[in-house]
């Protein structure tokens, strides 16, 4: 062998190591104890070519098993994502299969923003509203603190400014003696703003939906106001417009005592009615609820009430602590006749309802848990549409709760029920807020257009009043 072909061989050995690993082979390489090296010898300037052929011969190989391997990865994800294990689905855009790690990604993104919760009447009744004496960063006795409310991925509630109706004996006929209702409403309007303001780490006040908006992108609990029940008035409109100046959004149109503006179903069947739903002064009640962009509520209202109230808003409407009558049937809850005139088509009204915990309110006695919620929350869907239907558990507002939902930590228990009953992550983010979030911004809307419309404040002053002069004309 000639030291040209040494020098040859070795070049060629190089230039295949140089391919890589894989590549060196040899069989491919020339013997040198081979007799007719000459001729096994591939001519020096062909060498690379065959090379470069078998290299991306192999290379097409590889990328079509790559490519085979990605069109089945894609198949599987798209058509039998649940295959794929718990800990990888966030990568796969899948829900956990476990329903309350279900539950709890989807309340993640789009949080519980109950309408109804009486932590304001518990404060009045355990602490005389003094805040130095509780801590919210807890435990607190009842259902509600704040690490409860973490755990329980609450991103917002309608703190109640509650007070309890009077005694008819001491309210008289026409209702114009308790006006100490107004004072003591006040006072809970003072306490809630207070603690907002006191765990400002935690809460942040808020006045519409896009605070509600923002402070769920500050990872805050949107704190909002809502009077329950219109003998908090004191039969005045102008006490109406300052509760809303004081940034209160939802007034319930009663409690459970009938009041100047419209009747209430009571709390036991057969509560006979007064102005057989609501009275003049309670249709321009409404009016004025819709001018200022305050929801009109109509937990606690008759049927009778509801009805009209449903006819004559402008604005949509809410239940911010109801549940079905047809599941449990109980004048607390809202008939199926009522249900029928909530929606988006020819005379109805769009609504969210609320659905409420109160055992007593939800099943017959011991019966009331998860389940029996959720039965609450789906008949109400099938009627109304899944559009429709809120949360407003009345946490602290109540003597008991149902098995599973014993405090605001356990909302997701209840979305893992529906969840494993086929609601999408899209329907449950509706119940746990965005539904309530579109009522919201419907009733801002209708304020815009009356106040763009150059509607007035309404005037209007209670009849059976003798205290303030009468208005004789020009
Ligand atoms: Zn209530």
């Amino acid at each position: 062998m000639s030291s040209q072909e040494d020098e040859d061989r070795v070049a060629r050995q190089q230039a295949i190591l140089g391919l890589g690993k894989s590549y060196l082979s040899t069989q491919n390489l020339p013997d040198a104890a081979t007799p007719n090296e000459t001729t096994t010898l591939l001519p020096p300037a062909e060498a690379p070519e065959e090379e470069e052929i078998h290299y991306t011969r192999t290379r097409g190989i590889v990328w079509s098993v790559l490519t085979a391997l990605f069109a089945v990865s894609v198949v599987i994800l798209v058509w039998f994502p649940q295959i794929v294990p718990d800990a990888l689905a966030p990568l796969v855009g899948r829900l956990p299969k476990d329903p309350l790690k279900a539950a709890v990604q989807i309340l993640d993104r789009a949080p519980v923003i109950d309408g109804h919760i009486d932590l304001p009447i518990l404060l009045r009744s355990r602490f005389a509203n003094n805040l130095t004496v509780v801590d919210l960063r807890g435990p607190v006795i009842g259902h509600v603190d704040i690490p409860r409310l973490k755990q329980g991925k609450v991103g917002g509630f309608f703190w109640s400014v509650y007070v309890g109706c009077a005694k008819p004996e001491e309210e008289g006929p026409d209702f114009l003696t308790s006006t100490w209702r107004v004072r003591d409403t006040l006072e809970q309007i003072d306490v809630a703003k207070l603690a907002i303001e006191q765990y400002s780490d935690a809460f942040q006040l808020a006045l519409g939906s896009q605070d509600i908006r923002d402070s769920l992108a500050n990872r805050k609990i949107a704190s909002l106001l809502g009077v329950e029940g219109g003998h908090q008035l004191g039969n005045s409109l102008a006490t109406l417009r300052q509760y809303y100046e004081l940034g209160v959004r939802y007034v319930t149109l009663t409690h459970t005592c009938h009041n100047a503006f419209a009747d209430s179903c009571g709390m036991a069947p057969g509560f006979p009615p007064l102005h057989n739903g609501l009275s003049s002064f309670g249709l321009r009640l409404i009016d004025e609820m819709n001018r200022l962009g305050v929801l009109v509520d109509l937990s606690h209202t008759s049927d009778e009430t509801a009805k009209q109230a449903l006819q004559h808003s402008k604005a949509p409407v809410i239940w911010s602590h109801s549940s079905a009558r047809a599941v449990h049937s109980v004048p607390r809850n809202v008939p199926d006749d009522v249900l029928a005139l909530v929606g988006n088509g020819r005379h109805q009204t769009d609504a969210v309802i609320m659905i409420n915990f109160a055992p007593q309110f939800v099943a017959d006695d011991g019966k009331a848990d998860i389940a029996a919620v959720a039965d609450h929350v789906e008949h109400i869907a099938r009627k109304t549409g899944k559009k429709h239907v809120g949360i407003g558990s009345d946490y602290d507002g109540i003597d008991s709760t149902p098995q599973g939902l014993e405090d605001v930590s356990k909302y997701p228990n209840l979305f893992a029920e529906l969840y494993k009953r086929g609601w999408t992550q899209h329907e449950l983010a509706g119940l746990a807020g965005a539904n309530l979030l579109r009522i919201l911004e419907g009733a801002e809307q209708t304020s815009r257009q009356l106040k763009a419309a150059g509607t007035p404040p309404a005037f209007d002053i209670y009849d059976k009043r003798t205290d303030m002069g009468r208005w004789l004309g020009a």
